[in-house]
C-alpha cells in the first residue's frame, strides 16, 4: 500500500487544525489563556506547513520566507504556552527571536547547509525549552509527566525533517512524492498533533484535580487548611520527621470567651478577630510548621521540633494574640487564647498527639485561660483517653480531633 503524500499531508495539516481549533475553543470556554496559545500555535502550524509543502517554490523567496517564519514562531508559541500554563508570563523577545534568526540566516548566509543547520537549531532550542519548562513542573507525579517530555523531544528532533526536505529535495522533484522522509514527516505530524492534545489534557485535568483537592483542604475564611487538610498535611511531616528520627510537637489553640466576643461585638467582628488570630498564629511560626483551622475557633499547629521548643513557640503566639489590642465602636477587645501542646518522639500518632495536647488545654481553660499547658504524658491509647475523660462534663470536654 503506498500513500499519496499530498493526501498525507493535506490530511496531517488538517487534523493539527481541528485539533487547533478544538484547543482554543475550550482554552475560550474554560477561560485557560495556555490553550488559547497552543490551539492559536497549532493552527498557525499548520497554515504554514501546508501552504509551504503545497506551493513549493512557486510561491517566491519572499512569502516562503514568511511562511518559514510563522513555522518557527508557532514553534516559540508553544513553548510559551508551557509557561502560561505554569503561571509564568510569555517570554515575547524570545518568541520572535526564533523567526528573525530564520530570516536573518536565509538573507545573509549562501550555504544551504548551514543554513539547515540553523534552522534546525532553532526548532531544537524552542522544543527542548518547552520540554525544559514541561520537566521543571515535575514535582507531582512524574510517573504520568513522562509524555509531556518525551512528546516535545521527539517532535523537536522530527520537525528537523521539513527543513531537510525542502533544501535537499523540491517539492516538484519526480522522487519528492515517494520520499520516504516526507512520509514520515506527515505521519509524525499527526501523531505529534494528537499526542500534544493527550498531554495538554492530561496536564489540564491534573491541574483541575489538584485545585479541587485544595479547594477542599482550605478553610476559606482563614485561608488556613482546615481539619482534612490539616490532618493529611500532619500525616506526611509526622512520617518524614519519623524516618528522620525527629521529635514533633502538635498544639491545639482555643480562643478564649470566643462566643462572648461574638456575642458584644457581632459574627462579623468576630470572624475579623479569627482572621487576626490566624494571621498571628502563621507569623509566629517557621515555614516548615504547619497550622490549620479545625474548628470554629479553635486552631491546631504541628512543628517537627521538641516540647519545650514548642512551648516556647505557643508563649509567643499567646504573648502576640494578648497584645494585638483591639478596640470597636463597643469598646476594647480581649483576646486571649488557651493552649494546649504535646511533643512525642519520632512517629508518634497525630491522633495521640492531639488528645494529649486537648487534654493540656482543658487543664489552661481550667487554670484560668489565656495560658500555655504542656501535657505530662501521651496517652497511651486512645481508647484511654476517650476513658479518662467521658466523666468530665461536656461543656468542659474538648473532643479528640480526627481526620
Ligand atoms: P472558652 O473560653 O471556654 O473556649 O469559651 P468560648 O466562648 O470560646 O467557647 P464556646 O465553645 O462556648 O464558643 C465558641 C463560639 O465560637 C461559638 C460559635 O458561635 C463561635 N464560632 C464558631 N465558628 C465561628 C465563625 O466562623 N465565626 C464566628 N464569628 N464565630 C464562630
Ligand atoms: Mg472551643
Ligand atoms: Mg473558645
Amino acid at each position: 500500500m503506498s500513500f499519496d503524500t499530498s493526501t498525507l499531508y493535506l490530511f496531517a495539516t488538517m487534523v493539527a487544525s481541528m485539533l487547533g481549533a478544538m484547543l482554543l475553543l475550550f482554552g475560550r470556554q474554560e477561560s485557560i489563556p495556555a490553550l488559547k496559545w497552543w490551539g492559536t500555535a497549532y493552527l498557525l502550524g499548520a497554515a504554514s506547513v501546508a501552504l509551504w509543502t503545497i506551493g513549493g517554490p512557486a510561491l517566491g523567496a519572499p512569502v516562503l520566507l514568511g511562511l518559514h517564519a510563522v513555522g518557527f514562531a508557532a514553534c516559540g508559541m508553544v513553548w510559551n504556552a508551557s509557561r502560561i500554563f505554569h503561571g509564568r508570563k510569555p517570554n515575547l523577545p524570545g518568541l520572535v527571536l526564533g523567526p528573525i534568526a530564520w530570516i536573518g540566516a536565509v538573507t545573509t548566509v549562501e550555504d544551504p547547509a548551514l543554513r539547515l543547520i540553523i534552522g534546525a537549531a532553532i526548532v531544537a532550542i524552542y522544543a527542548a525549552l518547552t520540554a525544559a519548562e514541561l520537566w521543571s513542573e515535575r514535582r507531582r507525579a512524574m510517573q504520568k509527566r513522562w509524555p509531556a517530555i518525551v512528546v516535545p523531544v521527539v517532535h523537536g528532533c522530527a520537525l528537523m525533517i521539513p527543513i531537510l526536505i525542502g533544501a535537499l529535495l523540491r517539492p516538484h522533484d519526480e522522487n519528492f512524492a515517494s520520499s520516504f522522509w516526507v512520509t514520515l514527516f506527515a505521519i509524525e505530524l499527526v501523531l505529534y498533533a494528537i499526542g500534544t492534545v493527550f498531554v495538554i489534557f492530561m496536564m489540564v485535568s491534573d491541574r483541575a484535580v489538584a485545585v479541587h483537592k485544595t479547594a477542599a483542604s482550605i478553610d476559606p475564611l482563614s485561608g488556613m487548611l482546615n481539619r482534612r487538610g490539616f490532618s493529611e498535611a500532619c500525616a506526611r511531616v509526622i512520617e518524614r520527621e519519623a524516618t528522620a528520627g525527629r521529635p514533633v510537637t502538635v498544639m491545639i489553640f482555643d480562643i478564649d470567651h470566643f462566643k462572648s466576643i461574638n456575642d458584644r461585638f457581632g459574627h462579623p467582628a468576630g470572624d475579623e478577630i479569627l482572621k487576626l488570630f490566624s494571621a498571628v498564629v502563621v507569623n509566629n511560626l517557621r515555614i516548615s510548621d504547619l497550622s490549620g483551622r479545625i474548628g470554629g475557633e479553635e486552631f491546631a499547629a504541628l512543628l517537627p521540633c521538641s516540647l519545650e521548643e514548642g512551648v516556647l513557640v505557643a508563649e509567643r503566639v499567646r504573648e502576640a494574640f494578648e497584645s494585638s489590642n483591639i478596640v470597636c465602636e463597643e469598646g476594647a477587645v480581649d483576646t486571649t487564647v488557651s493552649i494546649g501542646v504535646a511533643g512525642g518522639p519520632a512517629g508518634t500518632e497525630l491522633e495521640v498527639l492531639l488528645a494529649s495536647a486537648d487534654t493540656a488545654l482543658y487543664q489552661a481553660k481550667r487554670g484560668g485561660r489565656n495560658r500555655v499547658e504542656a501535657a505530662e504524658e501521651l496517652p497511651l491509647s486512645l481508647e484511654n483517653w476517650r476513658r479518662k475523660t467521658a466523666g468530665l462534663p461536656a461543656s468542659a470536654r474538648h473532643k479528640p480531633v480526627t481526620a
